[in-house]
């Protein structure tokens, strides 16, 4: 398996949005909150490495702090990955912006 396939299976085993559960001992602060931020984004928009999953799934059922920003980060996802799709694109503008790009 290539790894880019690892990647994309270990994303698919990710969690839509993670439910906190009772009982359950998190840690209500995060030590690294910018860089687990960091992962989370690059996790999301495919630009993380196997180990940034990896470490991620091993981490994310503890920390509050990041459980809260994972859900944001999807839930901003989904709504900008719904309008996109809900919008018919006219063909006069992706003309437009075709010929644009053939210029640079
Ligand atoms: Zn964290």
């Amino acid at each position: 398996m290539d790894n880019k396939n690892t990647i994309s299976n270990l994303k698919n085993e990710l969690p839509g949005i993670i439910i906190k559960s009772e009982g359950v001992e998190y840690h209500t602060e995060c030590k690294n909150n910018k860089e687990c931020l960091k992962a989370i984004r690059e996790i999301l928009d495919n630009e993380a490495t196997e180990e940034q999953i990896v470490h991620f799934k091993q981490n994310i059922d503890k920390c509050l702090p990041c459980i809260d920003n994972y859900n944001l980060e999807v839930s901003i996802r989904k709504v900008l990955c719904d309008k996109i799709q809900k919008i018919p694109v006219p063909s006069e503008l992706i003309n437009s912006i075709r010929a644009k790009i053939e210029e640079i």
